[in-house]
């Protein structure tokens, strides 16, 4: 018998189904279950977590997207929300160092092209210190100043739902309008502080999480550099598959019922609201009624592709004027030794950064000689690859929507190695064993993803809080999105808690009538 028969009845609560089994989707379901919805989330692929998916091979493992675990205290707020304990589910280790970074540019005199970032914090004013005299104390005050961004942040953003401008335009941001900088560049609040090419380079390389680049994002984004220096780099001991895996447990231990293989291929609606799905498992199509629906798949395609024309609130062409985060050219590389100049998260700077840029934002092309980052988790967990080798994830952000072809890919391998061999004096090429590659056939294939993109909607000032597109559908009052393209933003901890903010919106507008724990969540 199909999964799919276990659908709910009347007397279990209001059936919410969730589309889609990423970071979004996944946290959604277990806020819903745990309030006593009803709740079955539908995954068109095999694997949990989307776009945080495992890659094994070979006794190698591979998170095959998200590698940096910030923000750790919002992790754990979701575990202790579901009244759970992270630590019963995964460890978590500080990286240290943070990162390194091999500049191609010295400086006249200066010998130095590789700069290796500590995660203490005294090392890294230390590290700013040597390349510019007074850099250390700026670090301080630069950091400082970024705190206060976050600190306003969480508490007056991140976890809100915005149904109306009034309710962002509240009298704390008028207040505080001057300190968050949204009229001054990033680069620009950068550029007050330090005057050292690298030292700028590594405090806006955190944009690129952003989907966007520093001359064009506000420098309210700073916050990004708390984030980095003051929260610090982690990783989640058995990697990010461990973390959506964990999530999943606990969702189930909820009530939630995942189904896999379940590709849901149209949303039904009626009078303005939605009343059921089809979806497509074990070969049968089958019809689903629903009393609400959270959708974590790509928010354009499910517009465009799962409603029909009546019920799409922003159909594709107004995504075509959006910025979106860039699209990737991932490779995963498995190496019989081990590789002692590289750091477990180590970037690749030694080109031109603007050029670059503008390949992926402005003149969309394939960039010549790109910018580059790798992640190396066997450096810190040994699960990561057999014993005495090494796993290596390369990625190359690139534009939207390029040609994607296997030449290409053959192409930039081969120039992703010249400059690391150049750059580290190893040999590498002979220590590979394999290789692997995804890039924006895959994303569109694998995830529907609009135009091949990574990382969803770009996060700038127009795309933020108020601006971002709404977590609920302005046609079908029962249809809800989770996930990076909806408040609050990218990445994968701002994904988790866009579950949650769905979540709260169904609590308060949808109250179920079933057995459950109240009618009306109140996480926060
Ligand atoms: C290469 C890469 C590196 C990254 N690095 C980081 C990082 O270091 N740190 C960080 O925090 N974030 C990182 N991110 C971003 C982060 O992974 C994402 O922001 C986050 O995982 C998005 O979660 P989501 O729930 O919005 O979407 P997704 O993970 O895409 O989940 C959506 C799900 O919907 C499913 N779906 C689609 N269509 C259907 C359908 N018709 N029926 C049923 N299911 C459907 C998809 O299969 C998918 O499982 C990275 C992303 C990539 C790609």
């Amino acid at each position: 018998m199909s999964q799919l028969a276990n659908i709910p009845d009347d007397s279990s609560g209001t059936h919410v189904a969730v589309i889609g089994a990423g970071f979004g989707g996944i946290s959604a379901a277990a806020y819903l279950a745990q309030a006593g919805y009803a709740v079955t989330v539908y995954e068109k692929n095999s694997w949990v977590g989307g776009r945080a998916r495992v890659l094994n091979r070979d006794g190698f493992r591979f998170d095959m997207g998200p590698s940096w675990y910030w923000m750790p205290a919002e992790h754990d707020r979701w575990f202790t929300d579901m009244g759970a304990k992270r630590e019963d589910y995964y460890r978590i280790h500080r990286v240290d160092p943070s990162y390194k970074v091999y500049f191609g540019d010295s400086l006249p005199k200066e010998q130095r092209n590789e700069v290796t970032v500590p995660a203490d914090f005294e090392g890294a004013k230390a590290l700013f210190e040597s390349y510019e005299k007074g850099a250390g104390e700026k670090l301080e005050a630069f950091i400082g100043q970024a705190k206060r961004k976050y600190d306003f942040a969480m508490s007056g953003f991140i976890y809100r739902n915005f149904n109306s401008l009034l309710n962002m335009l509240n009298r704390s941001v008028l207040k505080n309008m001057r300190q968050l900088n949204l009229f001054t560049t990033y680069r620009g609040l950068i550029e007050r502080y330090f005057t050292h090419p690298y030292l700028k380079k590594i405090l806006e390389f955190p944009v690129v999480f952003l989907g966007s680049f520093a001359g064009k994002t506000p420098a309210v984004y700073t916050l990004m550099n708390y984030i980095d220096f003051g929260l610090g780099t982690w990783y989640p001991e058995g990697g990010f598959g461990k973390v959506v895996e964990s999530m999943q447990k606990v969702a189930e231990s909820h009530g939630a019922t995942f189904v896999f293989n379940a590709e849901v291929t149209g949303i039904r609606s009626s009078g303005g609201r939605a009343v059921g799905i089809s979806v497509r498992h074990d070969g049968k199509e089958n019809e689903i009624p629903i009393d609400a629906v959270v959708a974590n798949a790509d928010y354009p395609y499910v517009e465009d592709q799962l409603l029909d024309a009546g019920s799409r609130s922003l159909p594709l062409e107004k995504w075509d004027n959006k910025t979106f985060a860039p699209a990737v050219l991932n490779y995963y590389v498995g190496f019989n030794r081990k590789l002692p100049s590289l750091a477990h998260h180590t970037f690749f700077f030694d080109t031109d950064w603007n050029d670059h840029f503008d390949a992926v934002y402005g003149n969309r092309r394939w960039p010549a000689d790109p910018l580059f980052y790798i992640h190396i988790p066997s450096i810190t967990d040994p699960g990561c690859a057999p014993e005495g080798h090494e796993a290596m994830f390369i990625l190359i952000p690139c534009a939207l929507g390029l040609d994607d072809t296997d030449e290409l890919r053959e192409h930039y391998f081969s120039i992703v190695l010249d400059r690391m061999e150049k750059l580290t004096g190893e040999n590498l090429r002979d220590a590979i064993v394999f290789r692997e590659t995804m890039s924006i056939r895959e994303f569109k294939a694998d995830y529907n993803a609009y135009e091949g993109t990574a990382f969803g909607l770009g996060q700038t000032l127009f795309q933020t809080a108020w601006f971002r597109p709404m977590n609920r559908s302005k046609k079908l009052i029962n249809l809800y999105f989770a996930g990076h393209y909806t408040v609050p933003g990218t990445g994968t901890t701002m994904s988790m808690i866009s579950g949650k903010l769905a979540a709260m919106r169904i609590g308060n507008e949808h109250p179920h009538g079933g057995p459950g724990r109240g009618v009306s969540p109140g996480w926060r």
